[in-house]
This record gives C-alpha cells, structure tokens and sequence, in this order.
C-alpha cells in the first residue's frame, strides 16, 4: 500500500523509534503519547484494520498479541499492569487504516475509556 503511513514505516521509509522488529511485526513509540509507554504494534503486512482480517489471517493475530505481550513485560508493565486498544473505523477512534494495536501503560488508566 504506497499511500499507506504504516506501510511507509514499515519499509523504513519514515523513521521511527522501533521497540520490536521481525519478519512479521514492527513495534514502536506512538508519535503522540497517551500515557508514558505507548507502543503501537503493526504486522508489516498492509491489513486496514480488524474488519478486514479473515480466517487466514488468524496465525498473524496470534503472533501480534503474542508479540504486545512480550513487549509490555519487556517495557516493565507487568507488575501494575497496562491496556492493549485497537480502534477499529470511525466510531471506534481509528485514524491510521493500517491495523495496529496500542500498548498503554505507566499510569492509571481510566475505565471505560472515552
Ligand atoms: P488510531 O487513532 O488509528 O488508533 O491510532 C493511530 C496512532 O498513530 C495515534 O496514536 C497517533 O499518535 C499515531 N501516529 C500517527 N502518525 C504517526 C507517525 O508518523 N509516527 C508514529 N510513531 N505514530 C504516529
Ligand atoms: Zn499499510
């Protein structure tokens, strides 16, 4: 996808502070953070978002929550805990049309969310 934000960060075409990186996921900090670690975990792959993944997608949705988890213990979240949010289209808060989920964590975060 040529038109595509995280697409073009995931070639290396627009720099960012990666966190996570293999043949499947990249991982790096929000630009914008909502908390002090925000993360957003992408599969390098171009998926618009969670109503566009199928049934063959499924081993690609295991290996980004797998890889969140492993990040968040690695970031020290683990002990006071942390929040995974994937936004999907307009209602659900979406503005980047490449799937992503967002770690959040190193503060109290409120419930239910906005
Ligand atoms: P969404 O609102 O789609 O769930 O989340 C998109 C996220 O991408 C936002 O938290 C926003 O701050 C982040 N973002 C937007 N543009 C960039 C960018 O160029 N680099 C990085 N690292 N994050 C970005
Ligand atoms: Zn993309």
């Amino acid at each position: 996808m040529s038109d595509c934000l995280f697409c073009k960060i995931a070639a290396g075409h627009i720099p960012c502070t990666e966190v996570f990186a293999d043949e499947n996921i990249l991982a790096f900090r929000d630009i914008d953070p909502k908390a002090p670690t925000h993360i957003l975990v992408i599969p390098r792959r171009h998926i618009p978002g969670l109503s566009a993944m199928t049934d063959d997608d499924t081993d690609l949705a295991g290996k980004l929550l797998m890889a969140a988890t492993k990040i968040a213990a690695a970031e020290g979240l683990v002990p006071d805990g942390y929040r995974f949010v994937i936004n999907n289209g307009e209602d659900g808060g979406q503005t980047v049309g490449h799937l992503h989920l967002h770690i959040l964590g190193g503060r109290a975060l409120a419930w239910p969310p906005g």
